[in-house]
């Protein structure tokens, strides 16, 4: 037996080789499922599931300007304490400000706004928008809730920078930026 204990090694040896290129080789003729930044892109196509930071939907008659109410609900709900929205004309006894995690502060409805439906609140004109998205965890419960349909995961696949700043935008001034460009929502970096 113990003559035949080392062609059977070797025999084991080459079938595991062989086994190992066939599948080196079934990928190497696959289609190819990466893209060399930056010499490609990925195409529009590819971006449908993707989640980048969240971004402002412009209004049909104006893409400028965000279909935003000002309600509040979406930096009410966020977990991460990201989110900074002001709306004109917030009286003064419904509005507080709470310490977010970024260190500014989070324009938030009272339980007494909070206790009317955003649907049945005066729409009030939006006057900034800003997101912290280094705190970001990309849960979507702004997107999912948002009574105006405003907000939207952007595709950006291609955001990197070197400092926090980089990553804390106003929504308003991108989604001027956006609509000036023509509004389409590409895979194009343009934070
Ligand atoms: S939940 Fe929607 S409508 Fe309300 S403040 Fe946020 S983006 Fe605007
Ligand atoms: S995706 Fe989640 S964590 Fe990010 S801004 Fe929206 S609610 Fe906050």
């Amino acid at each position: 037996m113990a003559i035949l204990t080392a062609p059977i090694q070797a025999l084991a040896a080459v079938w595991s080789m062989v086994v190992g290129l066939r599948v080196t080789v079934t990928n190497f003729f696959r289609p190819q499922e990466t893209i060399h930044y930056p010499r490609q892109e990925v195409p529009p196509s590819h971006l449908d599931s993707f989640r980048g930071h969240i971004e402002l939907v412009g209004a049909d008659e104006d893409p400028a300007k965000a279909r935003c109410i000002g309600c509040g609900l979406c930096a009410e709900l966020c977990p991460s304490f990201c989110l900074k929205v002001v709306a004109e004309e917030l009286p003064v006894d419904s509005a507080v400000c709470y310490p977010s995690q970024a260190g500014t502060d989070l324009l938030m409805p009272t339980p007494k706004f909070r206790a009317a439906p955003p649907s049945q609140t005066q729409p009030r004109k939006l006057l900034s928008y800003h997101l912290v998205y280094h705190t970001c965890s990309l849960c979507g419960l702004c997107v999912q809730n948002c009574p105006a349909g405003s907000l939207r995961f952007s595709h950006d696949v291609y955001l990197a920078g070197a400092s926090r700043g980089r990553f804390e935008f106003d929504l308003m001034e991108r989604l001027r930026g956006q609509a000036a460009r023509g509004g389409a929502k590409g895979g194009k970096a343009h934070a």
